[in-house]
């Protein structure tokens, strides 16, 4: 296979690797799904789109794979090419941080707590890659890219060029943005950061369970390199951190985002919970801005009775988190969208909330 040699609008460029007929379940961290009729792997921007283009220009369905955290592919696989984004590239000029999509996002965490900066050390241990990150504005912890992002740059399918969006223009909110809203328009090349020059601090902890676990109060600030241990050690606690050898971190991580109520459907719950567990019961209850309110879609699947290793099929919930999902190994992905149903239904049933997913499921829905 050739070499990759043009720019980004050399329309003769061959991807480096392409396979047919080509199993998705390894690249995906639930190793679930079938194949994708062609999988191309891709590791300059240049390649990307011309990737991109060609599927564009034949009409061929498109799925951009990552580090495959954060998807649900369906038992019949993918009809189309798969696009997996391997590119390479960190570029730190004091604060300011490039990455390329394809940059492993923990590991890209890492080196900015080793070069002294701050904004991103309880973000740890999140899976997958760094062009993920803006597409549902990756949070925990107390922080979200959100936060530090301040450009992405990005291939639109739609004006077929190559495009630069301010962190104004991403509509990021809570566990979405403006590439989670248009699935089909952008595609990710780099992610651009604005990081604190902090001399090896840590952002102010904003999240209580880290300032607890360290000893201070929220707000303090610790060394970053202490904040993202800490976290690691909290995340690895709850089989939120990868190893193949645990079925616990065969999952997505939260399969369910946290319910967003409006002041009337918040009251119908509160009701609900008043009498299904009693009026001196208060559910978890966080502002959300214009009159909202977040509750929390692990104690609503908790307290609707699915509590941790729920389950006896080959799809059951973590033993160590009731909001992740997980494969112990044999399971297909009908049998783990059953499960979902199944806590979809509980939950609804018992607190009247739905649950919404959180990974991206292709050729299936909840
Ligand atoms: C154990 C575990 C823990 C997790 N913990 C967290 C957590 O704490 N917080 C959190 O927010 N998430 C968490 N996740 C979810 C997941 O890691 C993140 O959403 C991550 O950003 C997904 O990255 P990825 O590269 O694996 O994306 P993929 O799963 O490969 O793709 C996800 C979606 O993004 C699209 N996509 C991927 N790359 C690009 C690109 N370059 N351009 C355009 N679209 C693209 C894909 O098409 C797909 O729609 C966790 C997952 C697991 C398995």
């Amino acid at each position: 296979m050739a070499p990759p040699s043009g720019g980004a609008t050399d329309r003769t460029l061959v991807p480096v690797q392409e396979l047919h007929d080509a199993p998705l379940a390894p690249l995906t961290t639930f190793r679930l799904g079938g194949p994708a009729t062609r999988l191309l792997t891709a590791t300059t921007d240049a390649e990307v789109v011309g990737a991109v283009r060609e599927a564009d220009d034949s009409g061929t369905p498109l799925l951009i794979i990552g580090g495959g955290s954060n998807l649900v592919i369906g038992d019949k696989g993918f009809e189309g090419t798969a696009l997996r984004i391997a590119t390479k590239g960190f570029v730190l000029d004091g604060g300011s941080l490039e990455l390329a999509a394809g940059e492993v996002w923990t590991d890209a965490v890492a080196r900015t707590v080793e070069a002294g900066l701050a904004g991103l050390e309880c973000l740890a241990g999140v899976p997958g890659s760094a062009g993920a990150t803006p597409i549902q504005n990756v949070g925990a912890y107390g922080q979200e890219v959100s936060s530090t992002i301040t450009e992405v740059v990005a291939y639109d399918r739609r004006t077929r060029e190559t495009v630069v969006l301010p962190n104004s223009e991403c509509d990021f909110s809570y566990r979405h943005s403006r590439f989670k809203a248009e699935p089909d328009r952008y595609v990710v090349l780099r992610v651009r950061f604005g990081l604190e020059e902090s001399g090896g601090l840590s952002a102010p902890l904003k999240y209580p369970e880290t300032a607890r676990a360290m000893g201070v109060e929220e707000g303090d600030r610790v060394p970053a390199a202490a904040a993202r241990e800490t976290v690691l050690r909290l995340r690895a606690g709850k089989g939120m951190v990868l190893d193949p050898e645990d079925h616990d971190t065969w999952s997505a991580g939260s399969f369910f985002t946290n319910p967003i109520l409006e002041q009337a459907e918040f009251d119908a719950f509160l009701a609900r919970v008043a009498d299904r567990l009693g009026p001196e019961v208060a559910p978890p209850a966080f502002p959300a801005g214009e009159g909202r309110t977040k509750t929390s879609a692990a104690w609503l699947i908790d307290r609707a009775g699915f509590t941790k290793g729920y389950g006896t099929g080959p799809a059951r919930i973590s033993t160590k988190h009731t909001l992740a999902l997980t494969n112990r190994g044999a399971a297909t992905t009908e049998d783990l969208l059953a499960l979902a149903r199944e806590v979809v239904d509980g939950v609804h049933a018992a607190f009247g909330v739905t649950l919404v997913n959180e990974p991206v499921t292709v050729g299936v829905s909840l």
